[in-house]
C-alpha cells in the first residue's frame, strides 16, 4: 500500500473489531474486510438485484453488483490519489448495497410501508445488518465482525432514534461528526457511479434520448467536446466517450476540491476529519451541474411511465409476500420461522423479501399465488 496521510484510517488507528480476533497473516485488516465482503451471500445476490432496469430486461443494464464494483473503482481511485486507506473505500463500496431490496428503491419503499409500526426499513440499516448479524459464515460469531470504519462508512444515514440503538455506530449522527474521509469518498463515488451509469442505461434502453439530454450541461459540455474532436463517432461509440468524460470531469473536481479543503482544514489526525465539515465533496459550480443532472434522471428516468409500471408492480410483489408470510408465519422457510419467534414476524418476514433477488421474489410470488402453480 503507498504511504497513508496521517489522518487515513489505518489498522494502527482503527477501533478494530467487536469481536477480538487475531491479525490477518498477510493481508491488512480492510483487505480481509473487503474479502469477507466478496465471500458473502448477500454479495452474489446482488448479482440478481435492480439498480433501475429490472434484472431480466437486459444483459447489458447495470445490475447492483456492477454498480458495487463501479463505486469501488471510482472510491479506489479517490482515495489513493488522496493518500487514503484504498482497501477501506474497497471494502464499503462492495458492501454499501447489500441490504437493497428486490427491484431497486420501489421494493425498499414497498418494505418500508409494509414496516410501519414495526420500526421501518431502511436499506442502509439492513446493509449493516447484514453484516452485523444475517450472514452465518463464522463458526464464533453472528455476521462477518468487521472493522468498525467499515461498518461506520456503511450507515450512511441514520435517524436519531435509530442511532441510539446502534451504540458507538450511531453516535456520529447524534453528536453531529463526520464519518471518515473513505467513508465520506464513497458516498460521492456512489453518486458519480449512478448519475453516470443511469444516463448511460436511459439511452440504452429508449426511455432517454439524447435530444432531452441536451438541456444537461454535464452531458451537453462533454457531448459538443467529443463532436469536436470525433465529428464522425456516432452511436454508442459517442454516448460512451461522453459519458466516460462527464466521470472524469466529477473524478477531477472531487480530487482538486477535496484536496482543497483538507488543505484548509489542515487536520494532523483521524479525530480531527471526525470534528471537521465535510472534506470531501464537489465544488460549487460541479454540486450545481450534479444537482441539474440529478434532476433531470429523477423527471425524465426514474419517473417514465414505463418505469413506474415496473415499479408499481413491483411493489405488488413486496405487499403480497409480506401479507401472506405475515399473516401465516407456517409459509415461512423454517429458519426464518426461529427467527421470527425470536425478535418478530415482521422483522423475519423483512429480512427475508430484502435478502430475495429479482427473479427469487417473483418465483416466490408465483408459488404462494399463482394457481396454475404448486
Ligand atoms: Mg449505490
Amino acid at each position: 500500500m503507498p504511504d497513508l496521510a496521517s489522518y487515513a484510517v489505518s489498522d494502527g488507528n482503527s477501533r478494530g473489531r467487536a469481536h477480538a480476533e487475531p491479525r490477518p497473516k498477510v493481508r491488512s485488516e480492510f483487505q480481509r474486510d473487503r474479502d469477507r465482503i466478496v465471500h458473502s451471500t448477500a454479495f452474489r445476490r446482488l448479482e440478481y438485484k435492480t439498480q433501475v432496469f429490472v434484472n431480466h430486461e437486459g444483459d447489458l443494464f447495470r445490475t447492483r453488483l456492477t454498480h458495487s464494483i463501479e463505486v469501488a473503482q471510482i472510491a479506489r481511485t479517490v482515495a489513493r490519489a488522496l493518500e487514503l486507506n484504498d482497501d477501506l473505500v474497497e471494502a464499503v463500496a462492495l458492501a454499501h448495497d447489500l441490504g437493497h431490496t428486490p427491484f431497486g428503491h420501489a421494493g425498499q419503499e414497498a418494505l418500508n410501508q409494509c414496516m410501519q409500526g414495526h420500526g421501518g426499513f431502511e436499506h442502509n440499516l439492513q446493509s449493516l445488518r447484514i453484516v452485523d448479524r444475517l450472514e452465518e459464515r463464522y463458526g464464533a460469531f453472528d455476521g462477518l465482525n468487521l472493522m468498525f470504519e467499515t461498518r461506520e462508512g456503511i450507515l450512511k444515514h441514520c435517524s436519531p432514534a435509530r442511532a441510539r440503538e446502534l451504540g458507538e455506530v450511531g453516535q456520529r449522527f447524534l453528536d453531529d461528526r463526520r464519518p471518515s474521509l473513505e467513508a465520506q469518498i464513497c458516498n460521492l463515488a456512489d453518486e458519480i457511479a449512478y448519475n453516470n451509469h443511469d444516463v448511460d442505461d436511459g439511452l440504452r434502453s429508449g426511455v432517454l434520448t439524447l435530444e432531452q439530454l441536451q438541456g444537461v450541461s454535464l452531458f451537453a459540455r462533454h457531448a459538443a467536446e467529443v463532436s469536436a474532436e470525433f465529428p464522425s463517432i456516432a452511436g454508442r461509440r459517442r454516448v460512451h466517450e461522453t459519458i466516460r468524460r462527464m466521470i472524469d470531469a466529477q473524478v477531477t473536481d472531487l480530487l482538486a476540491e477535496s484536496a482543497r479543503r483538507i488543505a484548509a482544514a489542515a487536520p494532523a489526525a483521524l479525530e480531527d476529519v471526525r470534528s471537521a465539515p465535510e472534506l470531501i465533496g464537489f465544488s460549487a459550480a460541479m454540486a450545481e451541474e450534479n444537482r441539474a443532472l440529478k434532476g433531470f434522471l429523477r423527471e425524465h428516468l426514474y419517473r417514465h411511465f414505463e418505469v413506474l409500471r415496473m415499479t408499481a408492480k413491483a411493489r405488488r410483489v413486496i405487499h403480497d409476500l409480506f401479507g401472506a408470510f405475515v399473516t401465516d408465519p407456517r409459509l415461512l422457510p423454517p429458519q426464518y420461522q426461529a427467527m421470527a419467534d425470536a425478535g418478530g414476524i415482521e422483522r423475519a418476514t423483512a429480512d427475508y423479501i430484502a435478502g430475495m433477488t429479482d427473479r427469487y421474489s417473483m418465483r416466490e410470488h408465483r408459488r404462494l399465488f399463482a394457481v396454475s402453480e404448486f
